[in-house]
Order: C-alpha cells, then sequence, then structure tokens
C-alpha cells in the first residue's frame, strides 16, 4: 500500500513516524475513518465537517484545506487502485518530549491517512445479523469528539468476542449510549424508529445523519430520545449504523432474540435505500 504521511506518499513499509508522537504516548490526537464504494468517498462533507469540530474541541490545527485534504484522499484511492474498503485518517499534537503540556508552537501535527481494502456492500454480518452483548459505558464524557483514545471499545469488543458475540453496546443510567464503534437504533411494535438523541454522550455518527435522512424519506417515524435495556427486550428489531457497516442488523442481545431472532425488514430496507443514495451522491 502507498500511505500519507506528513505531506509525503511512501510505502507501508518505510513509511514512519516519531516513537514521541503524542498520538502514541497520550492518544493526544483525532480521527476519520471514510467509507469508499465503486472508487468514490461516501458522506465525505459529512466527515470532514467532524473532523473539523473533533479538530477545535482539542484545540488541534491542521494546517490543510477541506479541499486538500479531499485531495489526498483521492490520491490514495488512485494511488492503491482502490475500489471498495475504508479511509482512516488521524491527526495528533506531534512528536515532542513526553510532557502533558502542549508542545512549542512550531512543532507540527503529525497527519497520516491509509486505505485499507474490505468489502462493504457484500457484508455476510448484514445478512445474517449481529450478536451483542451489554456493557457498562465507562469511556469519558465528550463521546462526541472522535479521539483515538478508544482503549475501552477495544476492550469491550474483545470480552463481546469471548463471549461469542460480534459487538458490544454500552449502557449508561439503564439507557443504551451506543455501539463501541457505532451508532445503535431499535424498532419499536408499532414501528417506530428510536435512536439516542445527539449529546456529549454519544458520537455524532455521519451514518446516523444520512440513514435518519433516509428514514425520514421513507416516512418512518422517528423518535431521538435514550431507550431502555427493556426496550430493546421488547423492540421488533434493533440495528447500529457506521462508516464502516453502514446498516447493520442486531439478532440478539445478551444471548436473548431481538424480535423473531431474524436481521428486521426496517433495518434491511434502510441498508438498501443509503447505499443507494451513497452511492448517487459520492465524490
Ligand atoms: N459511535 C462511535 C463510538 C464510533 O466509533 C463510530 C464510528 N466511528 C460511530 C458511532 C459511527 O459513526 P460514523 O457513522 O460516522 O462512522
Amino acid at each position: 500500500r502507498t500511505v500519507y504521511v506528513n505531506g509525503e506518499y511512501q510505502p507501508e513499509t518505510t513509511a514512519k513516524i516519531s516513537i514521541f508522537d503524542r498520538g502514541f504516548i497520550f492518544a493526544d490526537g483525532v480521527y476519520e475513518v471514510t467509507a469508499v464504494i465503486a472508487g468514490k468517498l461516501v458522506d465525505f462533507p459529512g466527515h470532514m465537517a467532524r473532523l473539523r469540530r473533533s479538530l477545535f474541541e482539542v484545540e488541534l490545527a491542521l494546517p490543510h484545506s477541506d479541499e486538500e485534504v479531499l485531495e489526498i484522499h483521492r490520491q490514495l484511492i488512485a494511488r492503491n487502485a482502490l475500489e471498495e474498503g475504508l479511509i482512516y485518517l488521524q491527526v495528533s499534537r506531534g512528536a515532542a518530549d513526553r510532557d502533558f503540556m502542549y508542545p512549542a508552537e512550531d512543532v507540527p501535527p503529525t497527519f497520516v491517512m491509509f486505505t485499507q481494502k474490505k468489502a462493504l456492500i457484500d457484508n455476510p454480518v448484514a445478512d445474517r445479523g449481529q450478536k451483542i452483548i451489554l456493557v457498562e459505558d465507562q469511556r469519558w464524557h465528550r463521546r462526541d469528539i472522535k479521539t483515538v483514545q478508544l482503549l475501552y471499545p477495544v476492550l469491550a469488543k474483545n470480552t463481546a468476542r469471548r463471549a461469542g458475540a460480534d459487538d458490544a453496546w454500552m449502557v449508561e443510567d439503564g439507557c443504551i449510549t451506543e455501539g463501541c464503534s457505532n451508532n445503535a437504533y431499535i424498532v419499536t411494535q408499532e414501528g417506530t424508529l428510536v435512536t439516542r438523541e445527539l449529546s456529549t454522550e454519544i458520537l455524532s455518527g455521519i451514518t446516523r445523519q444520512s440513514v435518519l435522512k433516509c428514514a425520514d424519506d421513507l416516512q418512518i417515524r422517528v423518535e431521538e430520545r435514550p431507550f431502555t435495556v427493556e426496550e430493546i427486550r421488547q423492540a421488533r428489531e434493533a440495528f447500529s449504523t457506521s462508516a464502516s457497516g453502514f446498516v447493520n442488523p442486531v439478532v440478539s442481545v445478551d444471548g436473548t432474540a431481538v424480535g423473531d431472532g431474524k436481521p428486521g425488514p426496517v433495518a434491511h430496507r434502510l441498508r438498501e435505500v443509503y447505499i443507494r443514495a451513497s452511492r448517487a451522491m459520492a465524490i
């Protein structure tokens, strides 16, 4: 693969960043993951806008315009002949002697991007549905910032795997916040789509934003509010959304079937409509 590191395109085998990089030492950085289908970027303006917001919230400056960042994405797609997969972008507060205080003004941020080939549309998980477990949400309370500080979701996903599940959803005060790397939804017996409202307690998913638009187009009733663990047990279906998973049905929670235990029609329809809209809007 060809990767991008601080202004240069390099083979992944020789690309280097410092062992003193603050992303590595302090998780002092932010990131984005954007899907690529048919060689084009899905929801790019949304990801770019969220990156700007994350940078602002952690007081980091990226010396590139939106157009330049788009151009790097495009170069990586072209140089790697990427048809379908993901582009990872990370900005950290540069490399300096280890010190909690920000480094001197002249220390440039570290800006890294790379591609990851992955089948996104033909995904067996979307056909069989995900099994999830519930874990307590032990993350910090600025989950609206997309920081590289992902230790808790790493631990939780591996707990899920050991339990024979695919993912974990996180619970706070009896309500679901979100998945480890996705936003969480249920469909009630009345057919209402319920997903937690935006706040500092969850990440504002770019896929969430687009999928809610699709739901609106399909005239599905949507309620943005927290939902309880008990409501999942009563729900007709459940699913998650993310840039890497699009819309993924959830078929069981802590070993109990959701609805009839099969991927639900609302999740299926939203996945189809979202993928069609993404293809049409990709740049
Ligand atoms: N919540 C969390 C905690 C995530 O890590 C992600 C994926 N980055 C999402 C939600 C979904 O966001 P998006 O749709 O922008 O991928």
